[in-house]
C-alpha cells in the first residue's frame, strides 16, 4: 500500500543551494560551491499547483540566498501570488545590504507585495558576512516601511565585541567572543543537528557504540508537513531529516512501494532497517568488491547522527531519494 501525506502545513520554498555563506550549523549544507542553479519558471509553477493541491497557504522563501538571482526571486514571487498563496518572509543573510541597488530591491519587493524579510544575524553567519550587512539591511528595512525580523536578535550584544565591517575567523571568534562560542551557539540556537551542523553534534557530545543507539521506532516524522521545505528541483525535503528528498508530486499523489527503499527503511523500521539495508548492500558485490558498512569505532553521538552517516554510506549505491551532493558538503567544516 502506497504511503499517503497530509496536508501541506507550514514549509518554504528553496529557490537554490547556491549561498555566499558555509555557516556551520547549516541544515541544508548551502555554500558558494554547491549547485549553481535557481528554480526556474516552469518548476516555481509546477510546485505552486502542487502546494495548491496539498492545501497549503502560505510559504516563505528561502534558499540557498535567494537574493543571488534578484529577478529570479521576483519572479518566484510572482508565481505564488498568481497562486493565490501568501508570502509570510523572505530570509536572507543580507550580503547585498551595502550594494547600490538594496534600496530599489526593497522597493520592488514593497510593490511584489512581499511584506516582511527574516534577516539571519549570528555568530555562525558572522563567520562569513560581516554583521554590519544585516544590521543595514534592518535599518533600510525601517526607513522604507519593509517588515523585519533578525534571527535572532539576541545575538546582537554578543556580536558587538567583533568590528563590524568584517567578518571573523574562527580564530578571530575564539579570541574576541569565547573559546566555546560554537558550544554557545548550538545551545542558544537549540538547532538541528543535521546537515552541516553534524559536525557540531560530533564536537561536544559524547558518543555512544553504534549498536547502542539503534533501534526500530519508525522515523513517521519524515513526512511531517509542520515544516517542510521545497527545493528548486521540486523534491519535497523533511523538516529535520535533510539529505533525503522525495518528489513532492509522488508525497501528495501517493508514494508507491518499493521505489524509494531508504526512506521506506525508515519510515517503517527507523534506524534498524536502515542499518539492515546498508549490511545488505555491503555485502552485495559492486565492480566486482563488496564495500561493507563499517561502523565507526569511536561510536556515534546520537541515533540520528549514525542515520546520517549511514545515509552518508549509501549514498554511493545511487539511491534516488538520497542527495549525494548534500552529504559530501555537510562534511566540508571548518575545524
Ligand atoms: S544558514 Fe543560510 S546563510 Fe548560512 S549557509 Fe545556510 S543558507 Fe547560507
Ligand atoms: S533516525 Fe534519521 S530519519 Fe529518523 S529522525 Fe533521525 S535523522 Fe530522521
Amino acid at each position: 500500500m502506497s504511503i499517503q501525506t497530509q496536508t501541506l502545513y507550514h514549509g518554504g520554498v528553496m529557490v537554490n543551494y547556491r549561498c555566499t555563506a558555509a555557516c556551520r550549523h547549516c541544515l541544508y549544507a548551502c555554500s558558494p560551491t554547491r549547485e549553481a542553479g535557481y528554480i526556474t519558471r516552469e518548476t516555481a509553477r509546477n510546485i505552486c499547483r502542487l502546494l495548491r493541491a496539498g492545501r497549503c497557504r502560505s510559504v516563505h522563501i528561502g534558499g540557498g540566498e535567494p537574493f543571488l538571482d534578484f529577478n529570479g526571486l521576483v519572479m518566484v514571487v510572482q508565481e505564488l501570488n498568481s497562486a493565490g498563496i501568501r508570502i509570510e518572509y523572505v530570509e536572507t543573510n543580507g550580503f547585498w545590504a551595502s550594494m547600490p541597488e538594496a534600496t530599489e530591491r526593497l522597493r520592488c519587493l514593497l510593490v511584489e507585495g512581499v511584506d516582511t524579510l527574516c534577516i539571519s544575524l549570528d555568530p555562525f553567519h558572522a563567520e562569513y558576512v560581516a554583521y554590519s550587512n544585516p544590521l543595514g539591511l534592518a535599518r533600510l528595512c525601517d526607513e522604507l516601511g519593509m517588515g523585519y525580523f533578525l534571527w535572532k536578535e539576541q545575538f546582537v550584544p554578543y556580536l558587538s565585541r567583533l568590528e563590524a565591517d568584517k567578518s571573523h575567523s574562527r580564530a578571530e571568534m575564539e579570541a574576541r567572543l569565547s573559546a566555546a562560542y560554537i558550544r554557545d551557539t548550538a545551545r542558544a540556537y537549540g538547532i538541528r543537528l543535521g546537515g552541516r551542523a553534524v559536525n557540531i553534534e560530533r564536537a561536544y557530545s559524547a558518543f555512544s557504540p553504534y549498536d547502542e543507539l539503534v533501534d526500530d521506532k519508525p522515523c513517521r516524522g519524515l513526512l511531517s508537513t509542520e515544516h517542510f521545505h521545497v527545493d528548486l528541483h521540486a523534491y519535497f525535503i523533511p523538516s529535520g531529516c535533510t539529505g533525503l528528498r522525495l518528489p513532492l508530486a509522488e508525497l501528495i499523489a501517493g508514494i508507491p512501494d518499493g521505489r524509494y527503499p531508504v526512506f521506506e527503511a525508515l519510515y517503517r523500521g527507523g534506524v534498524a532497517g536502515l542499518l539492515r539495508l546498508a549490511l545488505e548492500r555491503g555485502n552485495e558485490a559492486r565492480g566486482g568488491t563488496p564495500i561493507p558498512f563499517v561502523p565507526d569505532k569511536a561510536g556515534y553521538p546520537s541515533k540520528c547522527n549514525l542515520c546520517f552517516h549511514l545515509r552518508r554510506y549509501l549514498a554511493q549505491y545511487g539511491f534516488k531519494e538520497l542527495d549525494a551532493e548534500y552529504y559530501e558538503e555537510s562534511l566540508k567544516y571548518s575545524e
